[in-house]
């Protein structure tokens, strides 16, 4: 193997320079056609391991469980003030478990002030 066939097998420029035409979706274990893949140069095989319909029902789920955020009137403890408020005095952060902070407005800009 020439060094510039080994590029060519490591650096593909596009799913049709692939050296096989089918793969194993490592998730819903179905054999389908390279086009059913996303191409990702970085990985080892050049295109993702799970087939495009399971990365997008992943993503789904992903995105769908990052803005799920309790209603406003839920009432929270705040880590540090240790008093029970609505949802609402606190500030969203989409990637906590609730959907918010786990400390309240008041002593989130106490927070920020210390700093
Ligand atoms: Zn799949
Ligand atoms: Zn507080």
């Amino acid at each position: 193997m020439t060094t510039r066939e080994r590029n060519l097998w490591l650096y593909p420029r596009g799913l049709k320079d692939l050296p096989f035409t089918e793969r194993l979706c490592s998730k819903c274990r179905k054999i389908k056609d390279v086009s059913e893949f996303y191409f990702v140069p970085s990985s080892s095989m050049a295109i993702s391991s799970k087939c495009k319909e399971c990365m997008r029902s992943y993503y789904r789920n992903k995105v769908k469980h990052c803005y799920k955020r309790v209603p406003d009137d839920t009432l929270v403890q705040c880590v540090d003030c240790k008093k029970i408020r609505p949802a609402k005095m606190y500030y969203r952060d989409k990637y906590k478990k609730h959907g918010i902070l786990n400390h309240c407005k008041y002593c989130h800009s106490k927070r920020v002030n210390l700093k």
